[in-house]
C-alpha cells in the first residue's frame, strides 16, 4: 500500500514524489514516456540547448570581429547541434531517474489508469494507495485548418527534425513562436511569424516586445502582427498558406509550418469517468484537491499557469497536503522568462495592467550600464512598477542580457513587500547588469545617478 501514486513524471509529478519521499511517505510514480515530462524532453531543456548553439554561431559570425576576435569559416553542423540537445535531455532525464532511486521511489514505466480512488492500474500492475496525484501535463493545441493538413509541426516535432527547414511559417508569436523563430532565424532559415494580436508576446508590454521584434527583424525574421492564417495546404513537399494582414492578403510558400498557439491539458478518459470536475483543466481547491476525495492535481493539467516552475511549486504543495501538513498554492508571484536574444523576464504586474492612479513606473536602459558596454551590448531596459504611496515594488519587466537570472531580485522584492528605496539603498556590484535594476529603482525614487 502506497501513501501516494503520482501519475506523470514531469515537473509537477517528479518534484511532488521527491518531496513526499523527503517527508517519509511511500511513493510510486507512473510514467508512460520519459522522466522529466515536457520540460525535459520536449520543452525547456531542448529549446535552451538549441538556443545556446544558435546564439554561439550567431555571435561568432556577427559579433566576434567587433570585439577583436577573428573567427574564420564559421559554420554549423545541425546533427551535432541535435546531439548537444539530446545530451542535455539525457542528462536531465537521468537526473530525475537518479533522484527517484536515491529517494526510494518506485518508478513504473507504463500508462496509468485510475480505476477508483485508491486504485491505479499501471500496465499489468495494480497499485493500492492512500492518495493519487494527477500530473499528466499538457500538449500543443492544434485546430482547423491546421489539423486537416498532414505534416504540420507543433513544438513536439521541432526536436525530431533531422535538418533545419529552409523556410518556416510560425503561427503564433508567443513564447514558443519567438524562441523557435530566434533559433531558426539565427541559423539562417527564412522565418515568418504570424501573430493574431497587435504585437508578438502579447502577454508582455509593447515596449518589451518591440526590442525582441527589433532583434528578430535584424536576423531576417519577418513578423506579421494583427494577422492570421486563413488557409493552408500541402503542395508537394511544400506548404502554401494564405496570410491576412491589416494591409494585404497573400500566399506564402514555405517548407514547414509550426503551430505554436498555446497548450491544452492532458485529461484522460479515467478522469472523465470518475466524474472529476473539469473546466479548462482539472478543477482543484487551493490545496490542489480535485472534486473526488483522495485525488489531487498539479501542473499544466490544471490549465492555470503552464510553466515548469509553477509545476514544481504545485507538486510541493500537494506533497505537504498528502502528508497532512496543510499548505495552499500561491501563484501571486510567478517569474516568467523568454530566452530570446536579448532575454526577456517579468514578474508581478505589467505596465499595461497597472493602475495609473496608484502605481508609478520607472525605466533604466541597458545602454547606460558599463558592463553592457564592455559586453558590446546596448539593447534593452529594466522597468519597475511600484505603489506610489508606499514605494513597494509590484511589478518588474526586463529585456536585456541576463534578464532570466536578474528577475529573481524583483521576485524576492515583490514577494516580501520590499520598496524601491530599500532596493536602491542596497549596494549592487559594479560593473554588472544588475545595476540596470538599480538604475530603475533609483529612477523610481527620484533620479538615477547614471542617467
Ligand atoms: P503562448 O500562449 O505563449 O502563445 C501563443 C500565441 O499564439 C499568442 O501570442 C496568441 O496570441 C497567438 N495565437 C493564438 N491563436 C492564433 C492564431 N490563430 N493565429 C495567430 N496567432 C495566434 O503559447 P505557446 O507559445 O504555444 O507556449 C505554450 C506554453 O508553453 C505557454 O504556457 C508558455 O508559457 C509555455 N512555454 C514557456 C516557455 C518559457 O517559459 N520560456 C517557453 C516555451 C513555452
Amino acid at each position: 500500500m502506497y501513501d501516494a501514486v503520482v501519475i506523470g513524471a514531469g515537473p509537477a509529478g517528479y518534484v511532488s514524489a521527491i518531496k513526499m519521499a523527503h517527508l517519509g511517505l511511500k511513493v510510486a510514480v507512473v510514467e508512460k514516456e520519459h522522466a522529466g515530462g515536457t520540460c525535459t524532453n520536449k520543452g525547456c531543456i531542448p529549446t535552451k540547448a538549441l538556443l545556446v548553439s544558435s546564439h554561439m554561431y550567431h555571435e561568432a559570425k556577427n559579433k566576434a570581429k567587433r570585439l577583436g576576435v577573428n573567427v574564420q569559416g564559421v559554420s554549423y553542423d545541425f546533427k551535432a547541434i541535435r546531439s548537444h540537445m539530446q545530451r542535455a535531455i539525457n542528462t536531465s532525464r537521468k537526473g530525475v531517474e537518479y533522484l527517484f532511486k536515491k529517494n526510494g521511489i518506485d518508478y513504473v514505466k507504463a500508462e496509468a489508469r485510475i480505476e477508483k480512488p485508491g486504485v491505479v492500474r499501471a500496465g499489468d500492475q495494480t497499485l493500492q494507495t492512500r492518495a493519487i496525484l494527477i500530473a499528466t501535463g499538457s500538449k500543443p493545441t492544434i485546430f482547423p485548418p491546421f489539423d486537416q493538413v498532414e505534416g504540420i509541426w507543433t513544438s513536439d516535432d521541432v526536436f525530431k527534425a533531422e535538418a533545419l527547414p529552409e523556410s518556416i511559417l510560425i503561427v503564433g508569436g508567443g513564447v514558443i513562436g519567438v524562441e523557435m523563430g530566434a533559433f531558426m532565424g539565427m541559423l539562417g532559415a527564412e522565418v515568418h511569424i504570424v501573430e493574431i494580436m497587435d504585437h508578438i508576446l502579447p502577454g508582455e508590454d509593447q515596449d518589451i516586445a518591440d526590442v525582441v521584434k527589433k532583434s528578430l527583424t535584424a536576423i531576417g525574421v519577418k513578423i506579421y502582427e494583427s494577422s492570421k492564417v486563413t488557409k493552408v495546404e500541402k503542395r508537394g513537399e511544400a506548404f502554401v498558406a494564405t496570410i491576412e494582414t491589416p494591409k494585404e492578403t497573400f500566399d506564402l510558400r514555405v517548407s514547414r509550418v509550426l503551430l505554436s498557439v498555446g497548450r491544452r491539458p492532458n485529461i484522460g478518459e479515467d478522469v472523465k469517468e470518475l466524474g472529476i470536475a473539469v473546466e479548462k483543466g482539472i478543477v482543484t481547491d487551493d490545496h490542489l484537491r480535485t472534486s473526488v476525495e483522495g485525488i489531487y492535481a498539479a501542473g499544466d493539467v490544471r490549465a492555470k499557469i503552464m510553466l515548469a516552475h509553477v509545476g514544481f511549486h504545485e507538486g510541493i504543495v500537494v506533497a505537504y497536503n498528502i502528508k497532512g501538513q496543510e499548505k495552499k498554492v500561491d501563484l501571486s508571484v510567478v517569474p516568467s522568462v523568454i530566452y530570446t536574444s536579448p532575454e526577456v523576464s517579468s514578474v508581478g504586474i505589467r505596465e499595461k495592467d497597472m493602475d495609473g492612479e496608484r502605481h508609478g513606473v520607472a525605466k533604466f536602459p541597458v545602454a547606460a550600464s558599463g558592463r553592457a558596454a564592455a559586453m558590446g551590448e546596448r539593447e534593452g531596459f529594466a522597468k519597475v512598477i511600484y505603489e506610489k504611496d508606499t514605494g513597494r515594488v509590484v511589478g518588474f519587466s526586463m529585456v536585456g542580457p541576463f534578464a532570466s537570472e536578474l528577475v529573481m531580485e524583483a521576485a524576492v522584492a515583490i514577494k516580501h513587500g520590499l520598496t524601491v528605496e530599500q532596493l536602491a539603498s542596497t549596494i549592487h556590484p559594479h560593473p554588472t547588469i544588475s545595476e540596470t535594476l538599480l538604475g530603475a529603482f533609483e529612477q523610481a525614487e527620484g533620479k538615477a545617478i547614471h542617467l
